[in-house]
């Protein structure tokens, strides 16, 4: 039975800094175990234009929605099967969370995850965050962010991650290196360089299905290898659950970690009974509204949606409260099924609700572990129809947007929703059925106060009324970034690091 000081399930984007961070330290034995496979020498992985290419595809877990009442039901949640994670098959948009996200989590029971805490994980992350290249920007990515800047009266924005803002447009700061387009992915960045650190033991293509347990100590994970085989990989000090939003609550439920009425009935035996596990799920809904451009625009870019927009409509709101992303493709993918066509040239913008109210939730069907869990975003189920009028709003700007110069001149027509659809009702019908995701599910396994008993993790990490076992990812979310979230799940990898030192020094940690 291989034992290890550190067990880390999940070679992703909080795991994989987690693993960097540990084996530094030459006497700390750690393994990762990583359900996909290496992303070394893959340029399909590494080439961060490539990334549409690998939705959907063989390193992609494709994880469905449950029926959506008020939203779209045919949405499909990517989460990445390869080392990396999802910061191996994402656009690598680079936020530094805003003051107010931190300090809601705190005013949230985060306890030391306020704005001023956290401020030095950022200095810390290993990742090559810089400005979209100039080569990179394109010409009608530049007029949006001109004509933005006109017709919103938001400020133009160049470095997004200088300082705090609420408002403004402008190109995007991105993990990646402009001179080959290759990701600095949190992979890239935290693993490659120490691959030979005879401390560091990769488990690829293996899969963690069931945690095990000592009365409320945490002792190591059973995990499947792509051959098949069995093994109990155990930790001598902690087991780490990195396996992002998904997958952490659907492993910890598989493991009896959950709310025990849901366990008995599905018969798995409840090992500790825990209200909170999968409850909270967060995600990043946005729209669509789709111009046909007067002909082919040029093909430059780093990754296709470069530049963005952010909004205050409130005056009150602690952070911006809509956003948008500039995409210099038609992305008219979920409009197509309503019968919109596809131009073959064109431009969309994607309204995008920066602080989404309705909150959604993750179980089990089945208490086979290959079986999908069901994931219900309850998307724009908020008692005040918050959600919905954001996106309303954000196309009525997007139209204010393309009107103006120097962007209007490229667009011939509005291909989606159309210049006939004008009502509040039938923008909202339109832009909740077209819905899509950007891929931020978040909030499962959210932390909080130690005496919060909707919580499941404690402001150490720690899963509450267990030892010797931790998440880090985007699960701990309590609520959600204003902005993508990808840095802030890098920052709480470094912070848990900090942690796992700071619990082996005598009286370290509380
Ligand atoms: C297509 C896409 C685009 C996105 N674009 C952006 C963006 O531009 N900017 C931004 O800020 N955010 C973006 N995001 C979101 C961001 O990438 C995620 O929020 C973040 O990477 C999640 O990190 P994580 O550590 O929680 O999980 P992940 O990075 O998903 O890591 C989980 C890891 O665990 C492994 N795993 C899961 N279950 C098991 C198991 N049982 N056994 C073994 N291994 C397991 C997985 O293979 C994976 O490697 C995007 C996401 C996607 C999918």
């Amino acid at each position: 039975m291989p034992v290890y000081d550190y067990v880390v399930i999940g070679g992703g984007t909080a795991g994989s800094v987690i693993a960097s961070r540990l084996t530094e330290d030459p006497d700390v034995r750690v393994a990762v175990i990583e359900g996909g496979p290496t992303d070394v020498d893959r340029e399909d992985v590494l080439t961060l234009r490539r990334w549409l290419g690998l939705l959907g595809g063989d390193l992609d877990y494709d994880y469905p929605t449950t029926e959506q009442p008020r939203g779209n039901s045919h949405i499909r949640h990517s989460r990445a099967r390869v080392l990396g994670g999802c910061s191996s098959h994402n656009t690598l948009i680079s936020f530094k969370p805003l003051p107010g996200d931190w300090d809601e989590w705190a005013e949230a029971g985060a306890e030391g995850w306020d704005a001023a805490s956290m401020d030095p994980y950022f200095a810390r992350l290993r990742n090559n965050i810089v400005a979209v290249d100039e080569k990179d920007r394109n010409a009608i990515a530049r007029d949006f962010v001109e004509a933005a800047q006109k017709a919103v009266g938001v400020p133009r924005v160049e470095g997004f991650n200088q300082q705090p803002f609420h408002e403004g447009v402008g190109f995007f700061d991105l993990a990646y290196h402009p001179e080959n387009n290759k990701r600095s992915s949190a992979s890239v960045a935290y693993l490659h360089p120490f691959l030979d650190r005879p401390n560091l033991h990769l488990m690829l293509e293996t899969w963690a299905h069931r945690l095990e347990l000592e009365g409320t100590r945490a002792k190591g994970v059973h995990v499947r290898t792509k051959d098949g085989e069995e093994i109990y990989v155990e930790a001598a000090r902690e087991v780490l659950v990195c396996a992002g939003a998904v997958d952490t609550p659907r492993l910890l439920l598989h493991s009896g970690i959950g709310p025990k009425t849901d366990l008995e009935e599905l018969g798995i035996p409840v090992v500790h009974d825990l209200p909170g596990v999968g409850e909270n799920l967060l995600d990043h809904p946005e729209s669509v509204i789709v111009w046909e451009t007067d002909g082919p625009i040029p093909e430059n870019s780093a990754m296709d949606s470069d530049a963005g927009l952010f909004v205050r409509r409130d005056p009150a709101s602690n952070g911006p409260d809509l956003m948008f992303h500039f995409y210099q493709i038609p992305f008219t993918d979920n409009p197509e099924r309503l019968g919109y066509e596809k131009p073959e040239h064109g431009v969309s913008m994607t309204p995008n609700i920066p602080k989404p109210r309705s909150r959604g939730r993750l179980y089990l069907t089945s208490a086979d572990p290959a079986v999908k869990p069901a994931l219900d975003f309850r998307y724009f189920t908020d008692e005040e129809d918050y959600d919905a009028r954001t996106l309303v709003d954000g196309i009525k700007i997007a139209r204010e947007i393309a009107k103006a110069e120097p962007l209007a001149g490229w667009l011939r027509r509005e291909v989606c929703p159309g210049p006939d659809v004008t009502s509040d009702e039938d923008l909202s019908e339109y832009a909740r059925k077209v819905a899509h995701t950007v891929y931020h599910p978040a909030g499962t396994c959210r932390m909080g106060a130690a005496d919060d008993t909707g919580a499941v993790v404690d402001p150490q990490l720690r899963i509450r009324g267990l030892e010797n076992i931790r998440i880090a990812d985007a699960s701990v979310f309590p609520t959600m970034t204003a902005v993508n979230p990808m840095i802030g799940v890098l920052m709480v990898g470094e912070k848990c690091a900090e942690l796992l030192a700071e619990a082996t020094t005598p009286g370290g940690e509380a």
